[in-house]
């Protein structure tokens, strides 16, 4: 028998784990010091009253007779999806209802959607990344290229018109940089893949945070990208659901490649090795675009933005460049005198008992900088900044 050897090829994620044996090492030997995270990716806030209500109500549901429900259609109930198509008309996004696909998170859509596409295919890949992109293609064995993000392009890599590529991948606002593309650069990228008959995998799973109306929320905003870009989205952080797990993805009937609808293929991709998200998380996704849910779920992300505002500011005023933080969770920021993305992360945590998660485990253009998370409590948040201001000195 022949395994997939291309696994041999993946590099053993350290990162996290590393992080927390440097923490628990210093927390071991300094029983008596707090120490803050600026860590994690992950929400800390509870799901929003009208979400849990009718999670529940769903719930009671399945266990009677009269309103029991059992396999679902795979693309998603409808009750859901024309919540999701009502959403994209905010952003004057017209979406028929088969357009839209419901999944249990971006995670498993970004990773099978590769199936539509064949091996031999050449992968662009932003640097630094969320590295779900590069393993996922490195899995199938797919040759990836990879485009600098860096100082000189703000984070913001754009199309090198001499560059052949067939899948782009895009993250806006992204993770780790918290950077976001502007519409003038997000057509130049749809304008790009038409050129190139390239498909851009388009992650929208922090749009909630953009605030700043010049700024698109989905890719479909650009004309054009209806006929080259599948978008992925997700519920995790717009409304907490990163252990509830739900998510959406739309593929248009414009993307047709090879002579075959994208959009085809993904439903019977989906209709074949998918059965759907569960009942009760539908009808908990679906009171998330309630005008009660989403009020409720608005005031969550408020919070994080406020915090990313103050860590902003607190940066700003110690003029340490960073992108991110006003229409994005996350802030990425440059190292300062030159220390690399380790040696800061020890410094931080020896002089201010604050972790953050170095730039380098993103990628390589991600050495020298250093990413912070906006997920913690407010309280937390202003204490860990102050601990940095006084570190810095
Ligand atoms: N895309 C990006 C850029 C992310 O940062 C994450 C999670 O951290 C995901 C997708 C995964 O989202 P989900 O929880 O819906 O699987």
């Amino acid at each position: 028998m022949k395994i997939n050897e291309n696994y041999k090829t993946l590099e053993t994620s350290y990162l996290f784990s590393q992080i927390r044996t440097r923490r628990e090492a210093y927390e071991a030997a300094h029983p008596d010091q707090k120490v803050l995270s600026l860590g994690i990716g992950d929400v800390t806030l509870p799901l929003a009253k009208p979400v849990v209500d009718a999670f529940a109500r769903a719930v009671e549901e399945m266990g009677q007779a009269s309103t029991f429900r059992g396999y679902g259609p795979e693309q998603g109930y409808d009750f859901l999806r024309e919540k999701i198509q009502a959403y994209y008309q905010r952003f004057g996004v017209e979406l028929p209802l088969d357009a839209i696909f419901v999944s249990d998170g971006a995670k498993s859509d970004i990773g099978n959607l590769l199936d539509l596409f064949d091996t031999d295919n050449t992968v662009l890949i932003p640097d630094p990344v969320y590295p779900v992109y590069r393993d996922t293609n490195q899995m199938a064995g797919r040759s990836i290229l990879y485009m600098a993000a860096c100082l000189e392009n703000q984070f913001l890599p754009m199309p090198d018109p001499g560059q052949r590529a067939d899948i782009i991948y895009l993250c806006s606002p992204n993770n780790p940089t918290g950077a976001v593309y502007s519409r003038e650069q997000l057509q130049k990228w749809v304008d790009y893949a038409r050129e190139q008959d390239a498909v851009i995998l388009f992650d929208a799973a922090y749009e909630s945070f953009v605030q700043d109306p010049s700024l698109p929320h989905s890719i479909y905003e650009i004309p054009g990208a209806k006929e080259c870009a599948i978008e992925v989205c997700s519920l995790s952080k717009t409304a907490g659901f990163t252990g509830t797990r739900c998510g959406y993805t739309v593929v248009p009937s414009e993307l047709v490649r090879g002579g075959l609808s994208l959009q085809a293929m993904w439903l019977r991709r989906q209709t074949t090795k998918f059965n759907g998200v569960s009942y009760p998380v539908q009808r908990a996704a679906a009171a998330v675009f309630t005008p009660e849910g989403m009020e409720a779920c608005r005031q969550a992300v408020r919070q994080y933005q406020s915090n990313a505002l103050l860590m902003h500011q607190a940066l700003e005023s110690m003029g340490i460049w960073h992108t991110g933080g006003t229409n994005s969770p996350y802030l990425w920021m440059r190292c300062p005198e030159g220390k690399s993305s380790w040696e800061f992360f020890q410094f931080l945590l020896e002089q201010a008992q604050v972790v953050g998660t170095p730039g380098s485990g993103f990628g390589q253009n991600g050495e020298g900088f250093f990413r912070l998370t906006a997920f913690g409590t407010p309280e937390d948040t202003a204490e860990a900044m102050e601990r940095i201001r006084k570190a810095l000195g």
